[in-house]
């Protein structure tokens, strides 16, 4: 089959590889629709995440038909259609019992690379290096589904696209579980730094949450306008106005209710001193994460407030303003989406019209030209938000 191969740092190409086979009687094989590419894919593309290999398969939203299930598969037969989330877990931990899906125990082959960077190990992933488990992606023609009982919904109403319903594999979810994340109550005011894919789902998940006010922070013209005429948010340019003064103007002093951070280890900061240090640590290798963004939403987030992190961070980072963390008496919560718990009740919300989530699609493209769409996506050339690959059609 053909598949998008990561090759090294800032370079993919599109490969002819091996088909996927059962490899465990849990396992399924899915011959993939639609596969999009993500803002954490950007942090493989440029060598941020450590333990990538030659070769590797990338892509964790993924959709496709059920085309060969292993003995023990329930729940699905050949032939459904379904989305499949880039969470791998087993259902059966203890993490699994609790609904916490992302912190799985049993699904990572590698958990003893993952235990020693980060103390423990969360879930396999898809696509998403040898630390989280060597799993290929679905940038491909068809894609391996472990513990396919547990992970893929089925979509059994043909009148929706899949550009509708692909986002249930990651973005969606993860929007979603940030603005839950920061606990916001009818009324607040929320700030959104980054309004790439996740900070567009958590612009409107935070508006479906009760908040009043949204206020969306990036130097992406076109991202700024689609957060503007696509959910009504305010909007704060980084490149023209100061970020902690626009916020303070706009909320009289008091600062954001509620912060989401949807950037991640590769903030760009401008021209502030902390991102200037912070490339410095970067590049000669004394830190891993630009923790710009973080800095700046504790700095800014009301007294007694919160913030969530679904921006992705895959080290360490300095300089981050503990004593206003505690002092002001924040709440942060973090964490790769609990994806098994979200699916449903979001495809729910998508049936009853509340959210059309292919707002977001800028850039359907066949699988051989996904190396233009990654250069396209990092660099935001012609307007590009989100690219949506369609390898068998
Ligand atoms: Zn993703
Ligand atoms: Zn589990």
């Amino acid at each position: 089959m053909k598949a998008l191969c990561w090759q090294g740092k800032n370079s993919v190409s599109v490969e002819q590889v091996p088909d996927p086979t059962i490899l465990d009687p849990k396992d399924a094989v899915i011959k993939i629709t639609s596969t999009a590419i993500c803002g954490s894919d950007l942090h493989l593309y440029d060598g941020y995440q450590p333990t990538m290999k030659k070769g590797d398969i990338l892509g964790h939203e993924n959709m496709g038909e059920v085309v060969e299930i292993g003995k023990s598969v329930k729940n699905l037969k050949v032939g459904d259609r379904v989305v499949v989330p880039f969470v791998i877990a087993c259902g059966h931990c203890f993490f699994c019992q609790k609904g916490l899906f992302s912190c799985c125990d049993t699904t990572n082959p590698n958990a003893e690379i993952a235990r020693k960077a980060m103390g423990h190990s969360p879930a396999g992933l898809f696509g998403f290096s040898h630390m989280l488990g060597g799993f290929s992606g679905g940038q491909a023609q068809f894609l391996r589904v472990p513990y396919a009982d547990v992970g893929p919904i089925k979509i059994e109403d043909d009148s929706l696209r899949d550009e509708q319903v692909l986002f249930l594999s990651d973005i969606f979810p993860t929007g979603y579980m940030a603005a839950e994340n920061c606990d916001i109550e009818s009324g607040d005011t929320v700030a959104i730094w980054g309004a790439g894919p996740v900070g567009q789902f958590a612009v409107k998940s935070a508006q479906m949450l009760g908040a009043e006010r949204v206020i969306v922070i990036d130097n992406v013209l076109e991202r700024l306008a689609l957060a503007a005429s696509a959910s009504h948010a305010e909007t704060i340019n980084f490149d023209k106005d100061d970020v902690y003064d626009r916020l303070m103007e706009m909320t009289k002093g008091r600062g954001p209710d509620r912060c989401i951070d949807a950037v991640g280890c590769e903030a760009h900061p401008g021209a502030t001193v902390d991102g200037v240090i912070d490339a410095v640590k970067t590049t000669t290798g004394l830190a891993t994460d630009r923790v710009h963004v973080l800095r700046q939403a504790i700095m800014a987030c009301r007294k007694a407030g919160s913030i969530s992190i679904p921006g992705v961070y895959v080290g360490a980072g300095d300089k981050i303003p503990i004593g206003a963390m505690m002092n002001k008496g924040l709440t942060i919560k973090t964490g790769q989406t609990h994806m098994q718990a979200y699916m449903r009740p979001l495809l729910k919300k998508i049936q009853d019209g509340e959210i059309d989530p292919s707002f977001i699609v800028t850039h359907p493209m066949p699988l051989d030209d996904a190396p233009k769409g990654y250069e396209m996506f990092k660099n935001k050339t012609d307007n590009c938000i989100k690219v949506v690959l369609k390898p068998n059609s």
